[in-house]
């Protein structure tokens, strides 16, 4: 049992007493996450820290303590089923390290950047742009941690060619659950740098991380392509992500369109294609886009590579929409999108009490029909989807399997996400209801899948996750790096051990 902090509340130490706050109202920012329904315990308290030192101290305070504590770091409150809580503990504000300054810094001989573990994805990119720099790999929405992001992998449309954001680190400063502060990398320490690399926060505290860059392109164009036969998407997305550099797009994402759903994206489409396109939708139950992304430097370049590509795709005749924008706007698209959608909505739509009841899974591209046949045409036959449906293949052999982080054990495999949003509670159970009759529909099937950004609550369950030599594996890092388990209790895979 965890003895709450207020009773050895004396014994802070001197350096970090004035940065825990105990105060009722400051918790209320976090007990509620991206996925809004995780009720979870407050901490007890919030912790501002103004330095990688600071972390270090409260580490090392929990360590030590006759009664050690829970302690997780608070990236930006992305997570969905409460991973970032510390019900009983301490919750650590890495918003608090953004304060004052960009703790960003870029190389450009090196072509890298050196950023701290809280830091959002747009300051990064913002930085690294003026530099004529960019990332390798990007998530799709910017308004993530560094720190949060690596702890999960970070996927999206360039991992088919790049790998996750873990396969672009160099270096990392990690405060384990000892309170140690280790600098690692391949060469050293590698077994904490690897561990910590989609570690679910359980190893340590990402303080700063070294990225690897590319060159910037300067232009971006971006398609989507309309498909009413699944067999053709499909096909052509993995003709797509079997290309190399310079052949092929840059950037390969898709979505599915259940039950004549209509696009409604006046960021991307003109008037005239949404109707030209809601005409198509509601003649099939299903509809798929292909998400393309060609970088490039010189129009007529990209005309030229499109062109040629095009020709090899079997989307529906006169269904390939297309536009011309800058680097950093097709990166920051969710966040632009999500913005203006929010700025129309009203109502009950209007997400101010949002739920999100999430589901993303990485299934084997042999068993991708399966989930067609079971999910699409099965389980959501008659569901009006009120989000989207990601539907996208990656190489496996661009990640990288010593990472903790795991994937299907398939060449190629589909990330497959249902980002629901809802508006009541009712409604989240509701979608969540239908979460769990995939993940049933999986288990019957013997699909074997992995779920993305976890979630589970019993050990059985996590070392199926892992499987058996990573979890033996991960249990030895974590009993040598946070051996009392005081780290990311959200996560709900250790017990803190007193
Ligand atoms: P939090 O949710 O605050 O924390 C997540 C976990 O990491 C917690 O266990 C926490 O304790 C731990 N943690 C936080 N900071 C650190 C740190 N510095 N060191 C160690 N552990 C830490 N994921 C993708 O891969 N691709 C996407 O395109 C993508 N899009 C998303 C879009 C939206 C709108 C949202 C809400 C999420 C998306 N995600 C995506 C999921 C995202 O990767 C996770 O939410 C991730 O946890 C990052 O969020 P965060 O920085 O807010 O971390």
């Amino acid at each position: 049992m965890v003895i709450p902090i207020s009773q050895w509340i004396d014994n802070i130490p001197r350096g970090i007493a004035s940065k825990l706050n105990f105060d009722g109202d400051s918790m209320a920012p976090f007990v509620t996450d991206y996925g809004g329904i995780n009720r979870a315990a407050p901490p007890t308290a919030i912790f501002c820290p103004s330095s990688a030192e600071d972390i270090a101290a409260l580490l090392r305070f929990a360590y030590d303590s006759d009664s050690p504590f829970p302690v997780a770091a608070w990236g930006n409150g992305g997570s969905t089923r409460g991973q970032a809580f510390a019900p009983g503990g301490v919750v650590i504000n890495m918003a608090a390290l953004r304060v004052g300054g960009r703790r960003i810094s870029v190389s450009v001989d090196g072509m890298y950047v050196d950023v701290g573990g809280e830091q959002l994805w747009i300051s990064v990119l913002e930085e690294t742009l003026r530099h004529g720099l960019s990332l390798r790999s990007c998530v799709d929405y910017l308004y993530l941690t560094v720190g949060g992001t690596l702890s999960n992998g970070g996927i999206g449309g360039m991992v088919f060619r790049h790998g996750p954001h873990v396969c672009s680190v160099l270096e990392l400063d990690v405060i384990t659950g000892k309170g140690e502060m280790i600098t690692c990398s391949p060469e050293l320490n590698s077994d904490l740098f690897y561990g910590v690399l989609g570690g679910l926060g359980q190893l340590g505290v990402i303080t700063r991380a070294r990225i690897g860059l590319r060159s910037a392109p300067a232009r971006v164009r971006w398609l989507r392509l309309f498909y009413t036969d699944f067999d053709s998407f499909t096909r052509d997305q993995e003709f797509l992500i079997s290309l190399s550099h310079p052949d092929g797009f840059d950037y390969i994402e898709g979505q599915a369109l259940l039950n004549h759903q209509k696009v409604d994206d006046p960021t991307f489409y003109s008037n005239e294609d949404t109707e030209r396109i809601n005409r198509l939708a509601a003649e099939f139950d299903r509809m798929y886009f292909l998400e393309g992304a060609v970088f490039f430097d010189s129009a007529s370049e990209a005309d030229q590579k499109v062109e040629g590509l095009l020709k090899q795709l079997s989307f529906n005749p006169g269904f390939a929409i297309s536009k011309d924008v800058n680097h950093l706007d097709f990166l920051n698209r969710v966040h632009i999108e999500m913005t203006h959608r929010q700025s129309s909505m009203t109502g009950d739509d209007s997400c101010t009490t949002c739920f999100h009841p999430w589901i993303h899974i990485l299934v084997p591209m042999s068993r991708i029909r399966d989930i067609h046949d079971g999910v699409l045409k099965g389980i959501l036959q008659n569901t009006i989807p009120k989000g989207v449906i990601l539907f996208y293949p990656m190489n496996k052999n661009r990640w990288n399997d010593i990472m903790t982080g795991v994937a299907p054990d398939e060449e190629v495999f589909y990330t497959v996400e249902s980002l629901w949003t809802a508006s009541t509670e009712e409604e989240w159970k509701s979608f969540d209801a239908r979460n769990n009759e995939i993940i049933e529909f999986c288990d019957r099937q013997g699909i074997k899948f992995k779920k993305y950004w976890p979630h589970y609550t019993t050990q059985a369950d996590w070392e199926r996750h892992f499987g058996l030599t990573k979890w033996k594996k991960f249990v030895q890092l974590k009993q040598r790096y946070d051996p009392k388990a005081v780290l990311s209790p959200g996560q709900q895979i250790f017990k803190v051990i007193e």
